[in-house]
C-alpha cells in the first residue's frame, strides 16, 4: 500500500478495478503519507481524515456490490482553501475567514464528490489567492517538496505541494493570474488553467471575477486530462460558464505531434530569464519537432503590458469583490465595541493581510472618479490588444510553448519585501488570464539547485484536448515525471 502516494490517479483506478486494493485502503495510505511529511511541507490547512475514511467505505460497499464505479472512484483529492466545501472550513487564508463555513458547495465539489473523488483536506494558499509564493497565507509558508527552504510557488502552493510530496492524488487550484501553473512549475507537476468560461466558479471565492478559473493539479497529464473532463461544462448557477460540448479528452492523448504548429513567442525569451529555464523549454521544443511538430519563432507585440494590464484589472476587481467582507455578513468582526462604521474599518484593518490591504487601496483608486478613465479604462483596451495577439498567433499554431515561470523555485523570504518581484513571477501566466485562453505547465526539466523547471503550452479557446495532446506526447517521450523529491 506504500506505493499509493507515488501513483497517478489513472493508475491506482486499475489497482481498484481488479480488486487488488480497497478505497479505504487508498485513504488510510494517504493519510499516512500525510502523517509523515506534513510537518515538512505544511500543505493543508484543514484534514477531513473521519469523513474520508467514512465515504471511502461507503464506496467500497459499493464496488463489493457492483455497482458503477464513476470514472474517479476512490481517488484522494485536496481542494484549495478558496472553494466552498459544504460545512467545512473555506478560509481563503486569510484570518477574516478563519472560521467561515459555507453552507453549500462549489459545483466542482459536488462533481468530483459525484466521479467518486475523496476530499482530503483544504490547502494553504496565500490570502485570497493574491500571491506567487503561499508567504501570503495568514496561517503559515507551505513549504517546496524539492527543498523545504524554498517556496512552493502561489497562489495554489497547498495543493500543488500536496500533489507533489505525495500527500495526495489529485488537487484542485485557482488561477487567476498563474496560480495553478506557476506552483505546479515551480513543484515539477502537471496544472491547468482552462479557458475563462469552461469550469464553473460558482463557490469559488472571487478575487478578479473576469480572470478566475479553477483548474486541475495532477502527476500526470493523463490525470489532468480525466480530472478536466469530470469538472468542466455549463452550469446554470455560473452565467459565465458556457454551454459547449465537453471533448472526451483522453482519446486525444496519442504520442505523436504530426501536422501540429507550435509557436515560440520571442518575448517570452528575454529579459529576467534564468539560463537553465531558457535551455530546458527550447530543448522541450525540439522534442516536439522529433515527435512530428513543426516549430517556428512567432511574436505575441503587447506582451510587455501584461503586467501592468492585470494588476490594474485584477486590483479594481478585487477591491469591489472583497468588499462583501466587512463584519456583518462573513467571518471575522472585530472584538472592540464601536459604531458601525468603526466597527468595519477595525474588522477589515485586523482581518486582511497587508498584500490584500495594497490591492484594496490601489484597486479602489484605479476605479475613483478622475483616474477610472486613464487606469481601469485604458487597461481594459491594452487587455483587448493582448488578446488579439494570440488571435492572430492562433491563426498560424496550434499552440504555444513558453516557460511557464523565468526562474525555478526561489528562497522563503527572498521577494516578500519587495511586490514588484514577486508579481514578475507570473509575467509568463499572466496573458493567458487576459486574453481567456487555456494553458498547462508540465515538468521539462532541472534548474539551479536541481529545482524543477515548468513548460507552458497555450492554445485556442476551447482547444484543452490540442493541449493535453502535446502536453501528452512531450511527457511521454521524456522521463521528468518519473523522478520524485525525497521528503
Ligand atoms: N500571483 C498573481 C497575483 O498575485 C496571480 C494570483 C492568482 O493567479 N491567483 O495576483
Amino acid at each position: 500500500m506504500n506505493i499509493i502516494p507515488e501513483l497517478p490517479a489513472n493508475k491506482i483506478i486499475k489497482l481498484l478495478k481488479r480488486k487488488e486494493i480497497s478505497v479505504e485502503e487508498i485513504v488510510l495510505a494517504q493519510f499516512k503519507r500525510i502523517d509523515e511529511v506534513e510537518d515538512k511541507v505544511k500543505a493543508f490547512i484543514s484534514l477531513n481524515k473521519e469523513e474520508a475514511i467514512n465515504e471511502a467505505k461507503m464506496w467500497d460497499k459499493k464496488i463489493h456490490e457492483d455497482k458503477k464505479i464513476p470514472p474517479l472512484c476512490g481517488i484522494p483529492i485536496a481542494i484549495k482553501d478558496n472553494i466552498c466545501v459544504k460545512n467545512e472550513k473555506t478560509t481563503c487564508g486569510s484570518r477574516i475567514l478563519e472560521n467561515f463555513s459555507p453552507p453549500y458547495s462549489a459545483t466542482v465539489i459536488d462533481k468530483v464528490k459525484n466521479a467518486g473523488c475523496i476530499i482530503i483536506g483544504k490547502t494553504n494558499m496565500d490570502e485570497f489567492a493574491m500571491g506567487s509564493s503561499t508567504e501570503n497565507s495568514s496561517f503559515y509558508v507551505t513549504r517546496n517538496p524539492w527543498n523545504p527552504e524554498t517556496i512552493p510557488g502561489g497562489s495554489s502552493g497547498g495543493s500543488a505541494a500536496s500533489v507533489a510530496s505525495g500527500e495526495v492524488t489529485l488537487a484542485l487550484g485557482s488561477d487567476t493570474g498563474g496560480s495553478i501553473r506557476q506552483p505546479a512549475a515551480l513543484c515539477g507537476i502537471v496544472g491547468m488553467k482552462p479557458t475563462y468560461g469552461r469550469v464553473s466558479r460558482y463557490g469559488l471565492v472571487a478575487f478578479a471575477s473576469s480572470l478566475d478559473q479553477i483548474g486541475p493539479l495532477t502527476k500526470d497529464v493523463t490525470d489532468c486530462a480525466l480530472l478536466l473532463q469530470v469538472i468542466s461544462g455549463k452550469d446554470n448557477k455560473d452565467s459565465t460558464s458556457i454551454d459547449r460540448p465537453v471533448p472526451k479528452y483522453l482519446e486525444y492523448l496519442i504520442p505523436d505531434l504530426q501536422g501540429i504548429k507550435v509557436g515560440l513567442p520571442k518575448e517570452y525569451f528575454v529579459t529576467g530569464i534564468e539560463k537553465e529555464v531558457k535551455e530546458s523549454v527550447l530543448q522541450a521544443a525540439k522534442v516536439l519537432e522529433d515527435l512530428g511538430a513543426k516549430v517556428e519563432e512567432t511574436s505575441l507585440p503587447h506582451t510587455e503590458y501584461a503586467v501592468a494590464t492585470y494588476y490594474l484589472i485584477a486590483t479594481a476587481e478585487a477591491s469591489s469583490n472583497l468588499a462583501r467582507y466587512d463584519g456583518v455578513k462573513y467571518g471575522y468582526r472585530t472584538k472592540e465595541k464601536t459604531n458601525m462604521i468603526d466597527m468595519y474599518k477595525k474588522t477589515r484593518k485586523e482581518g486582511f493581510g497587508d498584500e490584500v490591504k495594497r490591492r484594496i487601496m490601489l484597486g479602489t483608486y484605479v476605479l475613483s472618479k478622475g483616474y477610472y478613465e486613464n487606469y481601469y479604462g485604458k487597461a481594459l483596451r491594452v487587455r483587448t490588444l493582448i488578446k488579439r495577439d494570440f488571435e492572430k498567433a492562433f491563426e498560424k499554431f496550434d499552440v504555444l510553448l513558453t516557460p511557464t515561470s523565468p526562474t525555478v523555485a526561489f528562497k522563503i523570504g527572498e521577494k516578500i519585501d519587495d511586490p514588484l518581484k514577486m508579481y514578475l513571477s507570473d509575467i509568463f501566466t499572466i496573458s493567458a488570464n487576459l486574453a481567456g485562453i487555456p494553458g498547462i505547465s508540465i515538468p521539462c526539466g532541472f534548474g539551479q539547485n536541481n529545482l524543477p523547471v515548468g513548460l507552458q503550452i497555450l492554445g485556442r479557446p476551447f482547444e484543452e484536448e490540442t493541449i493535453l495532446r502535446v502536453a501528452y506526447a512531450y511527457e511521454q517521450s521524456t522521463e521528468w515525471r518519473k523522478r520524485k523529491p525525497e521528503i
